[in-house]
């Protein structure tokens, strides 16, 4: 199998069996948005200790490219430093599943979840912490991605 065929079938796959699908009871955080040319729509709820994301899971609907490309953030940010989520690029996330070139019609599919994470974080941030300077940022950052 090539390359383009492996990546194919783990899209496939996270489609099929998306890892951190469901909900967290009482979230410390959660966001929504949506992707209305696509029809994807998702929820990320996450926990957050001691500046760590001790759990996040996401729920909704989505294509197959968004259901993988959400299986793969949240994998991704489980257990992560808030520090080290914030600096998650698009790259981090398409890159896991060789979408690099993928056309821009579909570029809001694979980047809706990294959008509603960014944005999740900046929403427990900006209600957390005295200096938002740095926060901001967080939320340039996700009204800019696609
Ligand atoms: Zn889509």
């Amino acid at each position: 199998m090539s390359n383009a065929d492996i990546y194919h079938e783990m899209i496939i796959d996270y489609s099929r069996n998306p890892l951190n699908f469901g909900q967290i009871e009482n979230p410390d955080v959660t966001f929504h948005d949506s992707n209305p040319l696509c029809g994807d729509s998702i929820d990320i709820d996450m926990n957050i200790k001691e500046n760590k994301i001790s759990d996040i899971k996401f729920h909704g609907r989505g294509c197959a490219i968004c259901m993988a490309c959400s299986s793969v953030l949240t994998e991704i940010t489980k257990g992560k430093d808030i520090d080290e989520v914030k600096k998650i690029t698009k790259n981090d996330v398409l890159s896991e599943l060789g979408l690099e070139n993928l056309q821009a019609v579909r570029i809001k599919c694979a980047l809706l979840s990294l959008k509603v994470l960014k944005y999740a974080l900046y929403s427990y941030l900006a209600k957390h912490m005295s200096e938002t300077g740095d926060v901001d940022k967080l939320k340039e950052e996700a009204a800019n991605l696609y």
